[in-house]
């Protein structure tokens, strides 16, 4: 397996760079915009410049969730809930970027859910419990529900900060994963499911399937095709 920290993908309908976690060197520089990307999707934990600089240079929709270690991204305004259409919040994130945490956005073909941070293992934003992000997976569940189906498929992409439980390659506290997220998973069976929060630490680290969906841990960045 080649374990460039980019992997260049077969041809496909949407290029998709996923990043997370890790900056990778490698893409400052002319190999960038050479990659062909459609789409820039973040799974969090990276510093707002880097993704700035991505949006800017690559000149593409670039969705991002938050990591656990991010800061706070959601107005102080509990009640104020994001969809399409709004007037975006204050410019708490990285600028020119989507914040897709809680959301379902379509983008370049795709319809792509969020959902950023990772389970509670110290005090801080963007972490949560297995119940409160389940919590927070079924008003997902719910919106998406009520979208029509296209080509037999309600959700393409699901991009969330931490892994799915079981699927980590990792069983550490702090690195497991959402039970709420293999839920989604079952449900909606999409094309595709990217998480960052486990460091390969220069491992290559293989892409897992749950039922017909590829699962990819993308740290610090991938290539992928759909
Ligand atoms: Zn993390």
């Amino acid at each position: 397996m080649d374990s460039a920290p980019v992997q260049e993908g077969l041809s496909g309908h949407t290029r998709i760079l996923a990043v997370a976690d890790e900056v990778d060197e490698s893409l400052y520089g002319d190999r960038l915009p050479s990659l062909g990307v459609d789409l820039v999707l973040s799974c969090g934990d990276l510093p707002f410049d880097y993704l700035e600089y991505l949006v800017t240079r690559l000149n593409v929709p670039l969705l991002y969730v938050p990591g656990n270690h991010d800061p706070e991204l959601r107005p102080s305004d509990s009640t104020w809930t994001p969809s399409r259409g709004d007037v975006e919040p204050p410019a708490l994130g990285p600028e020119g970027c989507i914040n897709l945490d809680g959301r379902v956005i379509e983008e370049q073909g795709l319809r792509v859910a969020g959902l950023g941070g990772s389970i509670r293992y110290k005090a801080g934003p963007n972490q949560y419990s297995q119940a409160q992000m389940s919590f927070r997976a079924l008003k997902l569940d719910l919106r998406l529900r009520f979208k029509p189906a296209r080509q037999g498929r309600k959700l393409d992409v699901l991009v969330t900060h931490a892994p799915l439980f079981g699927l980590a390659g990792a069983d550490d506290s702090a690195h497991i994963g959402f039970v709420a997220f293999v839920r989604l998973v079952r449900a909606f069976r999409p094309l595709l499911a990217v998480h960052g929060h486990v460091h390969p630490f220069g491992r290559a680290v293989p892409e897992r399937r749950l039922g017909a969906t590829r699962v990819v841990n993308v740290v610090a960045a991938r290539v992928l095709d759909l």
